[in-house]
């Protein structure tokens, strides 16, 4: 993250100075980061970034369309929206994320936008407008929704403001009608509330649900959260409900991938690999590594190999 051209200053969420410019990913990387957004309304007791980054601020829709034509100017052929809650986005300026993409998918240039975690609770209420904006070929069909826990039990003790049944009804509105739909989440394992039947619970929905990809955290108490105050789970407990999840997590995003092999795909080429191999990224944004190819170029190719992790292609 080294390409920083302003400064952007914050100071209990007054602005004190211009938006920061898109950072670039690596240098032999097309991949823009354009930050959206700063700080969330959550209350989540088991987090301390929210005091850190304080309430939503959102900048101007103008800005950001104007730092998202500079990259693609300079060449950059991958947009990556972040935020701390890219679904809380325009929240304090009375915008919302739908308007923003709708203006940014205004530009006539090739490039790909990936969206940002996106929160459940705010996702909801914009979900309907938001699925057909992923039937523009230039959004990747990837959506990063963090669950944390399969039980609602937990959610509420997280302060996570949705349910089970409002996520299930999500996943399942944009997997209705988003094919390859690549679903990303979060997951904490060992929150001080979470018994037995609460981490069963969690396993099976990972089986319901079956994302692509989970990042998988172990509850650590966070000096200032109301959760260091409650009760802890003993930490080989933790670790052996990491270890369970860890192997299913890992299987099913197996079997997802080796369903793959076979099938044509075109893929932006993002990035060049330590061992001289490429990173290309699916319609979806699945990684795929290649032999031979350029950054910055569309190629067609076929699936050949799957892992747990990234396609094989060629
Ligand atoms: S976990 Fe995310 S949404 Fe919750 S308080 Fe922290 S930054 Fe906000």
């Amino acid at each position: 993250f080294s390409d920083e051209k302003k400064v952007y200053l914050s100071d209990n969420n007054r602005r004190l100075g211009p938006k920061t410019a898109f950072k670039k990913i690596r240098d032999d990387s097309t991949s823009a980061i354009v930050q959206i957004s700063e700080g969330c309304v959550g209350k989540c007791s088991f987090c301390c970034t929210r005091f850190a980054r304080g309430r939503v601020h959102s900048f101007p829709i103008e800005e950001i369309e104007r730092e998202v034509k500079e990259a693609l100017s300079e060449g950059y052929k991958e947009i990556l929206f972040t935020s701390q809650d890219t679904a809380a986005y325009g929240i304090d300026i009375n915008s919302n994320l739908v308007s923003l993409l709708k203006r940014i998918f205004l530009i006539h240039e090739e490039f790909r936008l990936r969206l940002g975690m996106a929160n459940p609770n705010h996702i909801r209420s914009f979900e309907n407008e938001l699925v057909p904006i992923y039937g523009n070929p230039q959004m990747y069909r990837f959506l990063h929704i963090p669950v944390q826990s399969g039980d609602d039990q937990v959610l509420s003790d997280m302060r996570r403001d949705h349910t089970i049944k409002d996520y299930l009804a999500t996943v399942s509105l944009f997997r209705k009608n988003i094919k390859d739909l690549y679903l990303c989440t979060d997951i904490i394992v060992g929150f001080p509330t979470e018994d037995e039947n609460a981490f069963e619970n969690t396993l099976k929905l990972v089986e319901k649900i079956r994302p692509d990809k989970i990042n998988l955290t172990r509850f650590s108490p966070r000096p200032g959260t109301t959760s260091i105050k409650m009760k802890q789970i003993p930490s080989w407990t933790v670790k052996e409900r990491s270890r369970q999840l860890n192997l299913l997590r890992k299987k099913i995003s197996f079997e997802i991938n080796q369903s793959y092999i076979g099938r044509d795909f075109n893929a932006l080429i993002t990035e060049k690999n330590i061992d001289g191999t490429f990173t290309g990224r699916l319609y979806n944004y699945k990684p795929v590594i290649i032999d031979n190819a350029k950054i910055g170029t569309f190629k067609d190719l076929v699936i050949e190999d799957a892992t747990s992790t990234y396609l094989v292609g060629r």
